[in-house]
């Protein structure tokens, strides 16, 4: 490979590596950003960094959405710029970035490409078109809700209405865009935006406010250092300033415009200022001053593709040569710009340069045009004048429908607050009330254990109070608590047996205390197996046993008393007691009017010794004994 081949390839390779290296999106939209931050403070910049920007991503196409977004971004910086400087430029970005927009991420740059179409249509005095595109625009950015393209598409949108002379929605939408800039803290911006309200002031023919306005957004902008905003605020105030016929500050002010404009190299900026000191001399009636001054401003202009400032020093021109008394070539000038005012719906401008071509034809002999022109004159002002009027009245309207608006939006804002902590307290107090009831359940529940458990305790107390431990029958205070209930009938029903164990002792003696208690325990099953008829079974301690049979008489009282005499005779007690047999002997009572618990149980204890008397093993009774007696 040759030196020279061999170079080519490194140099190659670096600007390969170095395209790599810089095509990066992050460094770009850096890059960019400054670029954008320059467009009101040094235009100049603005385009060698967009330019720089689009260098550097190189012919593409782009390899993802984010280089594309900042390819746009370039061009559409580029095309902004070139706008009011060369239109053919500006047309060429615009359709470059109409190709990259469909790769782009940003969807809210189409508003960006439609504002700078429209400025293009705006700044050729089409206006009806430039509308329409802003229009668009302004739909393209809220549906990308891309709140800085709004931003900007609403002020292109409400500044051209305000030209228009549609000032009630032009102001509409200068205070959505001013409110949207100062949201997004773009100071510079909304500065413009406020100077673009009190332009619409102008017109409205409030010129004391808008000066107001735009002393305020001067100051504003030379604390920033936006020198080009700078520029068309000082300008606009200048021609406030005209209209108020205050011809020395208007000097100032366009003396400033002409300084700043020069500094940096705008001639639009120039041509605009050397219009307004141009209007100054003929205000002042000095208007060879003001022709010459005319001449720089064409020479000025040249370059931009600005139909209204041309028609403007056209006017300015033709109001000079009328001063000078050459009413043919003020005609000719003044007709020419009453055209470009015409298509530009420019009602103000329009207005005036009637009212000079009526007195330039005048002038000249030429009593119908004269006429025809004063009869326009006073028909467009009528119209401005009413349009003004309607205008100030829909403007109050609509201030007073956004006041009204607002105060509505905080009105809801507080309603739908109040609800909101409404239904949280709702939601509280709900949450507490659960938490209250599952309480109270738990407790409930709780009591009724507590309640259950005492009812038991209770009632195995109250069992166990009454029951026999040894035998599990009913013990001697339940068993005569019972014959007490029977003895309380009148008359009383009932009978009583008393049973003895015959040498009860004995066992005891012989066996042991161990099988004394065994035998006990059979004969109280025993005796419970035979209680067969209404009785209740009780032991009334030691081997003594009660039988309280209710209902009954002596007679049955005896052969129950037999019945279980026998049943306890038969009973095999021989793992106990293996050499003998058990036997019972039984005290036999029956109720008595009067009797008591003592009363009976008396008896039937005496008759009971009487058994063991007459030799045990048997059944007997007082009445009996008696009877026998
Ligand atoms: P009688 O035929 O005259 O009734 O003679 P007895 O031996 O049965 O009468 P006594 O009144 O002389 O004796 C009763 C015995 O019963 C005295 C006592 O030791 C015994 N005794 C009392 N209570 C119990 C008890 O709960 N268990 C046992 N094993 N013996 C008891
Ligand atoms: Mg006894
Ligand atoms: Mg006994």
């Amino acid at each position: 490979m040759s030196p020279t081949r061999l170079l080519t390839v490194v140099a190659l390779l670096c600007a390969a590596l170095g395209h790599a290296v810089a095509a990066d999106s992050g460094e770009l939209a850096r890059l960019l950003d400054r670029a954008q931050a320059a467009v009101r403070v040094d235009p100049e910049r603005t385009r060698q960094l967009a330019e720089q920007a689009l260098q550097t991503l190189g012919p593409g196409p782009d390899a993802d959405a984010a280089l594309a977004d900042q390819r746009l971004r370039a061009h559409l910086l580029l095309c902004d710029h070139h706008a009011e400087r060369d239109r053919a430029a500006a047309e060429q970005h615009a359709a470059q970035a109409r190709l990259v927009l469909p790769t782009a991420a940003r969807q809210g740059l189409r508003a960006m490409l439609l504002t700078c179409e429209g400025d293009m249509h705006e700044l050729a005095g089409d206006s009806a078109q430039a509308a329409a595109l802003y229009e668009q625009a302004v739909n393209a950015a809220e549906q990308a809700r891309d709140d800085e393209m709004l931003g900007d598409a609403l002020y292109k949108r409400g500044f051209l209405r305000g030209v228009r002379g549609e000032f009630a929605n032009g102001l509409a939408d200068l205070r959505r865009s001013h409110a949207l800039y100062e949201r997004l803290h773009m100071e510079a911006h909304r500065s413009t935006a406020q100077a673009a309200i009190a332009t619409l002031y102008n017109r409205m023919g409030d010129y004391a406010q808008a000066r107001h306005y735009y002393e305020a957004v001067l100051k504003a902008q030379k604390a920033a250092g936006l020198q080009r905003e700078l520029a068309v605020t000082q300008h606009n105030l200048g021609r406030v300033l005209e209209n108020l016929k205050d011809w020395d500050a208007a000097q100032h002010a366009f003396e400033a415009v002409l300084a700043l404009s020069r500094e940096m190299g705008y001639a639009r900026g120039e041509a605009y200022a050397l219009r307004g000191l141009a209007s100054v001399r003929n205000g002042r009636g000095n208007p060879q001053e003001a022709l010459a001054l005319l001449d720089k401003a064409s020479q000025r202009s040249q370059g931009a593709a600005d139909e209204r400032l041309r028609a403007q020093i056209l006017l300015q021109r033709g109001i000079a040569l009328r001063l000078l008394q050459r009413d043919a070539d003020a005609a000719m000038a003044l007709a020419d710009a009453l055209e470009v005012f015409r298509k530009a719906d420019s009602m103000a401008e329009q207005a005036l340069a009637h009212g000079e071509l009526a007195a330039a034809l005048a002038a000249q002999g030429d009593w119908r045009g004269a006429y025809q022109h004063q009869a326009q004159f006073k028909q467009v002002s009528d119209q401005l004048l009413h349009r003004q009027l309607d205008e100030r009245f829909a403007t109050l309207k609509v201030e007073f429908d956004t006041a009204a608006k607002d105060k509505e939006n905080a009105l809801l804002q507080r309603e739908k607050a109040a609800t909101e902590l409404a239904l949280e307290e709702q939601r509280r107090a709900g949450r507490w009330q659960k938490a209250v009831l599952v309480l109270a359940a738990l407790l409930a529940a709780v009591l009724a254990t507590l309640v259950w458990r005492h009812r038991r305790t209770s009632q195995r107390m109250r069992q166990l109070a009454m029951t026999d431990e040894l035998t599990g029958l009913p013990n001697r205070r339940h068993v005569l608590q019972c014959l007490g209930e029977l003895l309380a009938q009148t008359p009383p029903r009932c009978a009583l047996l008393i049973a003895d164990l015959d040498h009860f002792k004995s066992i005891n003696d012989e066996h042991g205390h161990l099988v004394g208690d065994e035998v006990l325990r059979a004969v109280a099953e025993s005796l419970r197996d035979s209680a067969r008829e209404p009785m209740l079974l009780g032991r009334l301690g030691g081997e003594e046993f009660l039988v309280v049979l209710p209902e009954a008489d002596l007679e049955s009282a005896q052969q129950v008393g037999n019945r279980l005499r026998a049943e306890i005779s038969a009973l095999d007690v021989s793992r106990f007691l293996p050499t003998r047999r058990l036997t019972v002997s039984l005290g036999a009572t029956a109720a008595r009017e009067g009797d008591t618990v003592g009363s009976m149980l008396g008896r039937a204890d005496q008759a009971l010794y009487r058994a063991k008397e007459g030799g045990r093993d048997r059944v007997v009774s007082l009445e009996n004994v008696a009877q026998a007696a």
